[in-house]
């Protein structure tokens, strides 16, 4: 039955109009699929957009938030509850022994940002600055604005938060010249989402590792997008074989779909922040605690981080085929595990409508790049059924160059 709401009208009236919105109203989700109010089902190849990391409405995540929101579904964070206790175990665990970590939960992962921008200005007190990396996406709110390398995020909100310098990743000779004993903290993507896929070298992390410990500077890995399974491990920075941080930023996946971000701290440096001076209201509810332990027990009974190793062979494999079919319409790809960039010499927008038009999601976070971030669930069949979609559409769309 199709429903009565008139989306586009409501919409159109009474919402924000800061989405490019793709005219589509979305009723129902289940794996890699969703369905529209016509029941037209389409193939989701970034369900959330990296946020649903497990499929839309996965069983145990749908199971453990029900039974969850019958018993508890938030107190303030001065009461214990065990969702929290356990998920914070499970999670700092996954960082190993050594790191000791301490975890803060939040609903976001602006918010994880933030908490990291305000415990590196406590615990080196006296720095103002901040190095982060061009073309980086660190949030919406201002910090993490001021944190964010494109202009088109920040254009119009100066001043921003003051001290924050961009370098090029991936280049060590900018981030020595750029930190010194005046810098607070250098916050890298392991892998860059949002600016088009780029993924950084094992040596660049360890440079910044050692720059970082010359001259004293926290070292924060933005992990929102790369984290909770989507490269193949926990954290993509584990993947790359690089030198842990001193801290890491979550969000996105680690909730499998519950709003939620998480900030997780070397265990020394946990005081910095003494009781009263940050917080969260609602972070850390047990709702969103049991959504993400469901999330964690899901990939770790399900060999869900050796099927992404996987689907991500196989997803390389016609990639590269694709950049040999297509060489005049696709400039590269990047890829680390279930998370690649189509860099495309036609309109990644157009690019995309068209998949929407044969059933296919994608999403194009630039102009010129088309992403995926599929559902670490997803299979062989669902992968090879979107990739042919895309390339049928990349095989009509008229060339740029
Ligand atoms: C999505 C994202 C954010 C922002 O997360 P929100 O939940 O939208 O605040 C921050 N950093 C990275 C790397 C992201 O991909």
């Amino acid at each position: 039955m199709t429903d009565p709401v008139d989306c586009s009208v409501l919409y159109e009236r009474h919402v924000a109009p800061w989405y490019q919105l793709a005219g589509l109203t979305i009723v129902r989700g289940a794996g890699s699929r969703v369905w529209d109010e016509e029941g037209r089902s389409y193939l989701d190849f970034a369900p959330g957009l990296g946020v649903c990391g497990l499929g839309h409405c996965h069983p145990r995540i749908v199971e453990a938030i029900c039974r969850q929101a019958a018993s508890l579904i938030h107190v303030q964070n001065r009461f214990f509850t065990r969702q929290q206790a356990r998920l914070a175990e499970a999670l700092t665990r996954k960082l190993g022994d050594r790191f000791d970590a301490r975890a803060f939960f939040c609903n976001s992962g602006s918010e994880a940002v933030e908490t990291a921008i305000k415990l590196a200005k406590r615990a080196r007190p006296g720095r103002s600055r901040f190095v982060a990396m061009e073309r980086s996406f660190h949030g919406r709110t201002l910090g993490a604005v001021s944190a964010t390398g494109q202009i088109k995020h920040r254009d119009g909100f100066a001043p921003l938060v003051p001290g924050f310098s961009h370098v090029p990743l991936n280049d060590t000779d900018a981030l020595f010249h750029a930190v010194d004993d005046g810098t607070a903290a250098v916050i890298i993507e392991p892998v860059q989402g949002e600016g088009g896929v780029y993924v950084c070298r094992a040596s660049y992390l360890r440079d910044a590792r050692q720059v970082c410990d010359e001259h004293d500077a926290l070292l924060i890995y933005d992990e929102v997008q790369s984290g909770m399974g989507r490269t193949g491990d926990y954290f993509a920075f584990q993947t790359l074989g690089a030198p842990p941080p001193d801290a890491v930023c979550l969000a996105k996946n680690l909730a499998g779909g519950f709003p939620m971000g998480a900030f997780l701290v070397r265990g020394d440096l946990r005081t910095f922040l003494p009781q009263g001076t940050h917080g969260s209201t609602y972070g850390g509810n047990a709702l969103a605690c049991a959504a993400a332990l469901a999330v964690i027990e899901t990939i770790d009974s399900e060999g869900i981080l050796l099927s992404v190793r996987r689907n991500a062979e196989r997803l390389a494999a016609s990639l590269a085929e694709i950049v040999a079919q297509y060489a005049d319409r696709v400039v590269e790809v990047r890829q680390l595990g279930m998370i690649a960039g189509i860099e495309v010499a036609v309109d990644a927008n157009d690019l995309t409508a068209t998949c929407q038009k044969r059933g296919l999601l994608v999403n194009a976070p630039q102009g010129n790049i088309v992403r995926l971030l599929p559902a670490l669930t997803i299979s062989a069949a669902e992968l090879d059924e979107g990739l042919a979609i895309l390339k049928d559409a990349l095989a009509k769309a008229p060339a740029t160059r």
